[in-house]
């Protein structure tokens, strides 16, 4: 039986429910990233009382510090991490091909050295997996190389038939029970490539199928013209992932593609760096124009940052390095964020995602000038459909 159903459609979109060992998860969804068994500045609880269904771990982290045996001997990630509900795991390959210099590729796998002390390290498909397995993660991502986007052609190639050797071979290896495990589609942004590559990967039994690749530095359209035209042929049956993306333009993009699923370390990350999203824009909390503004990051938004404080505290915390700014601007991001996909859901199920993705755009909050401004409305290309 499948583990994801299709609940709603509406155009591309697709609302549904992936069923994992730890619970269901509604999509589309946005995973928040745990790279170190947490969520940085926030607990489980806070992860918990945002409404977050499922978290991503990683697996290149983990396996160095503080080791996977050794999660496992602690009653495995989600014991160690105190989360009930569902983990995904990322398989190491996108940390370990980032590492560039400090990495050599052979047909079995990758040696590399540790950022941590240096020491020699090895991943293969099947060490990935066995440490993914020791996790317990509820869904495993299979062990896939990811060439830089500017890499050349033959690079691009040989590496898309190795993940699918390794794909395989990460099929063959044992799993946690009830684990779930979702290939990944490479290619780069050339769509021949990508489809071919989507046909090698969506003939092996995965439950779930991710596309890799992409937000690594290619510019937003081009990015956004892949997905466009190879969501929508990725296995009907099967959850649909797109790895590492993005702004919230970016997300509703991906969800009118057909897209299910969704990580980014950019909520998170952009929140430590004083950079909140409210709808339509961002706030920059360092801008000394909010040192005595008493009204909220977003009057309308409900989390405990926007509900008890004003933009003047959180520029005073954000100034002095306060730990307290580190936690509310988290906790008022991945608000922001799980707060769009949910209203993306219902608008899907009501046949309205149309509207709901012009309103999000649309709307401009109190915002700063944006260096890298969201666009002002959907593609036009959308209105065809
Ligand atoms: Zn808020």
């Amino acid at each position: 039986m499948s583990a994801f159903r299709v609940l709603a459609r509406d155009g591309g979109a697709r609302a549904g429910v992936l069923s994992t060992a730890h619970g269901d998860v509604q999509t589309p969804v946005f995973m928040p990233v745990g790279t170190q068994a947490t969520v940085k500045a926030v607990s489980s609880g806070d992860l918990r009382e945002l409404g977050a269904e499922i978290v991503l771990g990683n697996t290149y982290h983990l396996a160095l510090r503080p080791g996977a045996a050794s999660v496992r001997e602690l009653g495995g990630l989600h014991r160690f991490m105190a989360w009930r509900r569902a983990i995904l795991t990322d398989s190491g390959g996108f940390q370990v091909f980032s590492l560039r210099e400090r990495r050599k590729v052979d047909e079995d796998g990758v040696t590399f050295r540790s950022h941590l002390d240096g020491s020699e390290q090895r991943l293969t498909p099947e060490i990935a997996m066995a440490i993914q397995a020791d996790l317990g993660s509820d869904i495993a991502m299979a062990f896939d190389e990811c060439p830089p986007a500017n890499a050349p052609n033959a690079e691009i190639d040989a590496a898309m038939a190795r993940t699918t050797r390794w794909a395989a071979r990460s099929l063959e290896a044992p799993r946690a029970p009830g684990q779930l495990r979702f290939g990944i589609v490479q290619g780069a942004v050339d769509l021949a490539r990508r489809r071919a590559h989507l046909a090698a990967i969506s003939a092996l039994p995965f439950d779930g199928f991710a596309l890799g690749g992409l937000g690594v530095g290619e510019p937003p359209d081009v990015m956004h013209a892949v997905v466009d035209a190879i969501a929508p042929e990725m296995p009907e049956q099967s959850a649909r992932y797109l790895m590492g993306v993005g702004t919230p333009a970016d997300l509703l993009a991906g969800i009118a593609a057909g897209i299910d699923m969704f990580d980014c370390v950019m909520p998170t990350r952009n929140a430590r760096n004083g950079q909140l999203f409210v709808r339509g824009g961002r706030v920059n909390i360092g801008n000394t124009r909010h040192r005595h503004d008493p009204e909220p990051i977003d009057a309308g938004c409900p989390c405990e940052c926007c509900a008890n404080y004003s933009r003047a505290y959180l520029s005073h915390l954000f100034h002095a390095k306060e730990l307290l700014y580190y936690r509310l601007a988290t906790v008022h991001n991945l608000r922001h964020y799980l707060d769009l996909m949910a209203g993306a859901r219902a608008a899907i199920t009501n046949g309205t995602l149309r509207r709901y993705w012009a309103n999000y755009l649309a709307t401009r909050g109190p915002s700063d000038p944006d260096p890298d401004p969201l666009p002002v409305s959907p593609p036009s290309a959308f209105d065809a459909t």
